[in-house]
Formats: structure tokens, sequence, C-alpha cells
């Protein structure tokens, strides 16, 4: 599995006409490496992949990444950078610009300068991250377990509300039963955003107490073995209204056409339109304002797949696993927004998340 990845990642530095490549991204590192500490790099060469980190995590390394060469970062950067370095004969080493700080990277600039100033410093954008985003068997296992935990709690906990009940508390229940039934931590806050609050996507939670016949949006997840779910539903405590009705018809409408058409080899700006263009004619177009998805895996927001009129060119693929979301967000009202976790096999989307929809009783 690592191997196979930095096989993967060492093909790559061939492409991006680099000798090697310096990562500091935590999930990039622990994805590589399986290490999980929360300090430490990772330098990886045609020849050799070393992890550097400090006296806290010597032992950790030798148990979760047996394959890797131990380095030691000792003092300031200034004395173990040059020493990672030493003896490589390289050039130009790739770094992660979109996740080193400014004032890290003329650290090591100046480092390079004054040691190996042949050496350039070439800034790399999502290298291992495209690599995360087509997911392996035994990381579609453990996002499954995550999105069953997810469901199973959505399921429990919402069949026991009654109007009264606050938004906080709702979040907490949630937080709390995920946790005790296996959750490994919480990927993200719980969203709960009743009435009027709905209308802010990533509202947090309140003390409001939830009216009869208001719209709920419930955003959450869980984590297993390090991967991440994300499930939303809106439900409605009580009989709901008109609107209710009648958005809450047009987003699901506009998310089963995204399911159901959906392709490998469609570009994340084709898959958005499927629902999009659903709401666009629905007359709520301006309400719908985000993507309708994003890659899930290590991260709540895997930076690949990305289903938006944003995306990049680059093809759905087998193995991409990511959220449809469609949302309409009425202010004043509240908002609907229905969250499946999805991946794609043979071509075709395949649901993670199965926790029960609102219909008309
Ligand atoms: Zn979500
Ligand atoms: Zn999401």
């Amino acid at each position: 599995m690592i191997a196979s990845r930095l096989a993967k990642l060492r093909q790559e530095l061939g492409k991006r006409e680099v000798d090697a490549i310096f990562i500091s991204q935590p999930q990039n590192r622990l994805y590589l490496s399986g290490f999980s500490g929360s300090a430490g790099f990772l330098l990886i060469t045609p020849e050799d992949a070393v992890l550097a980190t400090d006296f806290r995590y010597v032992e950790q390394v030798k148990q979760q990444s047996p394959d890797f060469t131990l380095f030691e970062m000792k003092g300031r950067s200034a004395n173990w950078f040059s020493g990672l370095l030493e003896g490589r004969g390289m050039h130009r080493l790739g770094f992660e610009s979109t996740n080193m700080t400014f004032a890290f990277y003329h650290e090591l600039a100046e480092i390079l300068d004054r040691v190996h100033p042949r050496l350039r410093l070439v800034p790399l954008e999502n290298t291992v991250e495209a690599l995360r985003g087509v997911k392996e068997p035994g990381e579609i296992e453990n996002i499954q377990h995550a999105a069953d935990l997810a469901d199973r709690t959505f399921e429990s906990v919402t069949a026991k509300l009654k109007p009264g009940v606050t938004e906080r508390q709702i979040a907490w229940q949630l937080e709390k039963t995920m946790r005790e039934a296996g959750s490994q931590s919480m990927p993200f806050e719980v969203i709960v955003a009743a009435g009027p609050n709905g209308a802010l996507p990533h509202h947090a939670p309140s003390d409001r107490p939830v009216a009869a016949g208001e719209p709920v949006v419930i955003d959450m997840g869980a984590r297993f073995n390090d991967y991440c779910s994300d499930l939303t539903r809106t439900i409605c405590l009580g009989k709901p209204d008109d609107t209710f009705r009648k958005v809450y018809g047009i987003v699901r409408r506009a998310q089963e056409a995204a399911i159901t058409g959906t392709r490998a080899g469609m570009t994340g700006v084709q898959a958005d339109s499927l629902a999009r263009s659903i709401i666009v004619a629905a007359g709520y177009g301006d309400m719908f304002g985000h993507g309708l998805g994003h890659g899930v895996g290590l991260a709540t927001h895997d930076p690949y797949p990305r289903l938006s009129p944003l995306a990049t060119p680059d093809p759905l693929a087998d193995g991409n696993v990511f959220s449809i979301e469609p949302g309409i967000y009425v202010p004043g009202w509240g908002g609907i927004r229905i969250e499946d976790l999805v991946m794609l096999e043979n071509g075709k989307v395949k649901l993670f998340s199965h926790a029960k929809k609102w219909h008309e009783k």
C-alpha cells in the first residue's frame, strides 16, 4: 500500500521535473508514510524515503513507518534542514506551496542560499492530493464504516426529537452518540441550523429552540481509521409548510439527477450542472451558492475531486469518493440541503450513505 503510493509519487517527480519532493502537509504525510504523529516532514527521492521528525516521535516512526529512513530533527531548522539534504546531489527540490507558510519558506530558502546554493526550491501544487483522489479498497472500507456510523447516529437521535429542543442540544446528542458508537474524533463540528438559521450553509448551533414546522438542516460526519464521512439531512419536527414541501422536492430532484447521471469521464463542472440546472429551472439558482460536492477521505474536504462550476477540467474517475449535496437557502425562511457520500464504481455512482430522507407522511 505505502510502496505503491510512493511508486506513483516517484513517477510524478519526473513529470514535474524535480529530483525529490519535501512533504509538509499533515494528511499527505500520513497517506504516504502511515505515520500519524502531528509533526514531521517527508523527503521522497527516487532511491530513498526519509521521515524527519523530532525526539517525541522517534519510537512511533519505527513502529508505523518501518520502511522509511528515520531522520531526527534536532535544534532549529537551520541545523537539521541542511543535514537532511546533505550528499544527495539534488538540483531541484519540490515543496508543497499551498501548505508551507511564507515565513518557513524564507527560512529554508536562506539555508539553501548559504549551504546548497545550486539547489532550487520548486513550488508544486496538488501532487499528493491528486493521488489521494483515487481511493484504494482499504480506504473505501474505512469510509463506508464512517458513513454507517453517521447514518445510524442520525436515525437514532432524530427519531426522538420534539419541538423545543435547541440546536445545541441536538448537536451534542449527535456528537455524543457518534463518539460512543466508535467515531475516532469529530472530523468537523456538527451543524444544526433551524428555521432562518438554515439560510446560512455553515451556521454554528445556537441555543435557539426548534419550532414545529420549520426546516432543520443537520450536517454531520464520523471518522474511522482516519477516514471521514459527511452526511446532511433536512428534517422537520411537526407539519412542514408549503415552502418546505416545494423546496425539498426541488433539492431532492436535483440530487437524484446528479446521483443517477454522474459518470466517470465527466468533468466536475458537468456533474455540478446536472443538479444545478434543475434548481435554476425552478427559479432558485441564486439560492444555491456553493458547489455540488467535494472529495472526502483523510480530510472532510479532500481537494479531489471537486464538483462545482469552478472545478478544473480533470475527468471524474472510478475510485473517486465525493459528496453530492445540492442546497437551496432562502433568506429569512431557512435552508434545505441533502448530502450523500458516494463513489464512482464501474463508471457510475454508488452510495455510501443510506440515512432516511424526509418524505410526506
Ligand atoms: Zn456535510
Ligand atoms: Zn460536504
